[in-house]
């Protein structure tokens, strides 16, 4: 498709069929859905067992009506309906950029929306999913920033919007296959870097992302999650030991003065307080390396001593340096740094023995790069003077 081709966009409000019944299985962990079940009259001796039927069902095959489970008796499947339901946030619009990006607008309950990208890549397709309506954290270039936390997102929310990307993809195995079985996968990667910060809202993304990783449904290994913090420090070791996941942090700046005004939690906790924490970050996780955001900032923290002093301060920290091209958004009070800068900055840290690589903007058009996303419904925007006030820049 030509780049100036235009934008489609679909008004897809895909209707969902409930079953009657008060308890959404979906988000529950397999010890809480055991639980559900017994609490339902399913034998003690038989909920493990029809837990793990369940679960395969909705979460292997995609499926959300009780009367196809087939391997459950009929008396069976008519009192999980009745007691039971299988459902997800609605999409309500799905936009389609000109270079494949998908971005849904996602409807939960009380009326709030989310945003969900979806990024199409050769080797890979990406989803990057929110973990909060809009965000506690008022990090001066972030969009999301600008809107205030309305609510954190269930387990339910989170896992299911990766459940409906699955469904708009056309993605749940066909019957009698594993998951993956046919060629690679469309969704093969969750960045947790959309609205909101997860690490605010650590246990229902932990529940989330552990129905995410569970090998008998979505089946998505753990190395290809990437949990993205703006550094709550406290959280960040229960991370590695309770989700295992890979780590990335908007880091941001080189110096505690910079990185107070870009991104305000690090007035509780300064780089000095991140950095240790990321040092064991590796070993607790049995992971390889961290993955440091930095938005490139024209005049604020791009030039070459910033380069400089930013491989001095991961020094020893087994690292890869994202540089993201700031992305523009209405009222947004920085500029995006020059191509040419950024790559001369990129090339300073690639010389010291970094990977560095440019994060390409995706789906700029549809307004669902990084930092863009923001809820139409909760477009209460702040004034550029009103965040020049709050962070004093
Ligand atoms: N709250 C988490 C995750 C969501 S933000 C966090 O802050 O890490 C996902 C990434 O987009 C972060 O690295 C964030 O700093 C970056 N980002 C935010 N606004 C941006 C913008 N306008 N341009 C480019 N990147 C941005
Ligand atoms: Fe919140 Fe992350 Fe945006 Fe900061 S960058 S305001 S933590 S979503």
């Amino acid at each position: 498709m030509p780049a100036s081709a235009p934008i489609t966009q679909d008004v897809a409000t895909i209707p969902r069929k409930l079953p009657e019944g008060p308890v959404n299985l979906v988000g529950l962990t397999r010890e809480n859905l055991r639980s559900a079940l017994i609490e339902a009259g399913t034998p003690e001796k038989q909920a493990k067992m029809r837990a793990g039927q369940i679960w395969q069902w909705i979460y292997h095959w995609g499926v959300r009506d009780f009367d196809q489970m087939t391997n459950l008796a009929k008396d069976y499947r008519a009192m999980l309906a009745r007691t039971f339901v299988i459902s997800l946030p609605e999409i309500v619009t799905r936009q389609v950029s000109s270079d494949g990006t998908r971005k849904y607008l996602v409807r939960i309950a009380g009326g709030h929306e989310v945003e969900v990208v979806y990024i199409p890549e050769t080797d890979r397709g990406t989803l990057c999913i929110s973990s909060q309506v809009g965000c506690t954290l008022t990090c001066s270039f972030c969009h999301t920033g600008t809107q205030k936390l309305v609510r954190n997102l269930t387990a339910a929310e989170i896992v299911g919007q990766i459940m409906l990307a699955r469904d708009d993809l056309g993605e749940w195995p066909e019957p009698g296959t594993g998951t993956g079985e046919n060629g690679p996968r469309l969704l093969s990667n969750i960045v947790l870097m959309g609205m909101g910060e997860p690490l605010y809202n650590f246990d229902n993304v932990r529940d989330a992302m552990k129905i995410a990783m569970d090998g008998e449904g979505i089946s998505l290994s753990r190395r290809r999650i990437t949990l993205s913090t703006s550094g709550v420090v406290p959280e960040i070791a229960k991370t590695a030991e309770e989700i295992g996941c890979l780590l990335a942090v908007s880091f941001h700046a080189t110096t505690d003065e910079v990185r107070d005004k870009l991104v305000p939690i690090n007035k509780k906790w300064n780089i000095e307080a991140l950095l240790n924490a990321l040092r064991e970050y590796p070993r607790l996780s049995n992971s390889e390396r961290i993955t440091f955001e930095y938005v490139m900032l024209k005049d604020v923290n791009d030039s070459d001593e910033d380069a400089q002093r930013l491989i001095k301060l991961i020094e020893g920290i087994p690292a890869k340096i994202n540089l993201i091209p700031f992305n523009e958004w209405p009222g947004a009070p920085y500029q995006r740094s020059s191509n040419n800068r950024i790559h001369a900055f990129a090339d300073i840290i690639y010389k010291a023995g970094y990977a560095s690589p440019i994060r390409t903007p995706r789906g700029e058009d549809i307004m669902a790069a990084c930092g863009q996303l923001k809820s139409a419904t909760e477009r209460a925007r702040k004034s550029r003077a009103q965040i020049a006030q709050e962070t004093g820049l």
